[in-house]
C-alpha cells in the first residue's frame, strides 16, 4: 500500500490490515483493520510499519456548485457553522481556512424544526456549495448529501452509518442523522462490506 497511499484520507477511510501495519497516530483499529480517525495525509514508517495520518491544516478553495467535505463546528439556532476540509472530487487542498454555513432550511428537504437527529458537532458532511463568495453557504438537502462520518454522542467512537439505525460499534448507542444516501466509502461498515 505505501506508494498507493492517497493524498488525503477522511475519518473512517480504510488504510490497511492490522497484520500488515501497526496503528499509529491519527488511526484506529477495528476488527483487524486500520482506519483513519482524522482528515489528513497518510504515511507509513518503513522501520516498524506504523501507519499514521498527519493532520491536514490546509483547506480548499470553493466555488458555487462544488461538493465539499466539511466538519460541523457549532450549531446555532438556524445555522450550522462548518469548517470546510476538502473538495470531494480531487480531495486536493490549498492554503486557507474557509468556513461554510448550512442554514437549517437547507439541511434536508422539507421543514426542519431543530438540529436534533440531523447534524451534530463533529460530524463530517458531504455538502454542496450554494454560494462561494463573500461567505460560503452550503446545502445538505439532496438525498446523496449529508453526514458521512459521525461520532457517537455517548463514547465518541465513529458510528457505523451503514447500520439501520446508525449504531455505535463500541457502546451500541443508536444515532439519528441526515445521512448522505447511497454507497459511500467512509464508514467502517462500508469497508467491511466491500471486503466481504
Ligand atoms: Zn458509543
Amino acid at each position: 500500500m505505501p506508494g498507493e497511499l492517497p493524498e488525503l484520507v477522511l475519518p473512517g477511510d480504510y488504510l490497511g490490515a492490522a497484520e500488515e501495519y501497526l496503528p499509529g497516530r491519527g488511526t484506529y483499529e477495528h476488527g483487524g483493520r486500520i482506519y483513519a480517525c482524522l482528515l489528513g495525509k497518510p504515511a507509513v514508517d518503513p522501520r516498524d510499519r506504523t501507519i499514521r495520518v498527519d493532520p491536514k491544516n490546509s483547506v480548499p478553495e470553493v466555488d458555487e456548485g462544488n461538493l465539499v467535505y466539511a466538519r460541523v463546528e457549532e450549531l446555532k439556532t438556524a445555522m450550522a457553522i462548518c469548517e470546510i476540509l476538502a473538495t470531494s472530487t480531487s480531495r486536493r487542498t490549498v492554503p486557507g481556512k474557509p468556513e461554510g454555513t448550512v442554514h437549517i432550511s437547507k439541511v434536508k428537504e422539507g421543514y426542519t424544526e431543530s438540529w436534533n437527529g440531523e447534524l451534530a458537532v463533529g460530524d463530517i458532511v458531504l455538502a454542496k456549495v450554494l454560494q462561494g463568495r463573500p461567505s460560503v453557504k452550503l446545502t445538505t438537502a439532496p438525498p446523496t448529501l449529508g453526514v458521512v462520518a459521525a461520532r457517537c454522542q455517548v463514547c465518541h467512537a465513529l458510528v457505523n452509518l451503514q447500520a439501520n439505525p446508525p449504531t455505535c460499534p463500541r457502546c451500541g448507542h443508536q444515532e439519528r442523522r441526515k445521512l448522505a444516501k447511497g454507497p459511500h466509502p467512509l464508514s467502517p461498515g462500508a469497508h467491511d462490506r466491500a471486503a466481504a
